[in-house]
């Protein structure tokens, strides 16, 4: 499946299947679900969440794009301006990836006192080493490839 892309200044309000809309100014991109389903997926750049890369004819998109909080659950990623379909992931591991990802935010978010977050992490996960053990298969999964 083969995606365009458009480099706009801002987003137009519909949003068409198989373009991506790229915003410099505002550092991101928005695509219509691949699967068909309509939703609306933004995928903000920034150096810890999406990078883009335009080679001057087709656009890829990293990491992989995973709709989990939408009802088809659609995971692919973008690369050369096609869609590559991965398989779709269990509940199990979008709740472990939900996890790590609460977390993240919590710390970025309460960095000014870390010693506070690093009590509510251990509470909430029981140990350090599970937390470890989390970001290290986020890691896996955004990198690994
Ligand atoms: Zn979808």
């Amino acid at each position: 499946m083969i995606v365009r892309h458009k480099f706009v200044e801002l987003m137009p309000d519909i949003i068409e299947d198989g373009v991506l809309y790229i915003s410099l100014d505002y550092g991101t991109v928005i695509h219509n679900c691949a699967c068909g389903c309509g939703s609306e997926v933004n995928t903000p750049l920034s150096p810890t969440g999406w990078k883009m890369i335009y080679n001057g004819e087709v656009v890829t998109l990293k990491p992989s794009v995973g709709n989990w909080s939408y009802d088809c659950k659609s995971h692919y990623w973008i690369t050369d301006g096609k869609i590559e379909w991965a398989a779709t992931w269990n509940d199990d591991k979008i709740k472990k990836i939900r996890i790590v990802e609460e977390d993240e935010r919590e710390m970025f978010y309460k960095n000014k006192n870390p010693i506070l977050v690093d009590i509510e992490v251990n509470k909430k996960e029981n140990s350090k080493e599970k937390l470890t053990k989390n970001k290290w298969w986020l890691w896996r999964v955004f990198c690994g490839d």
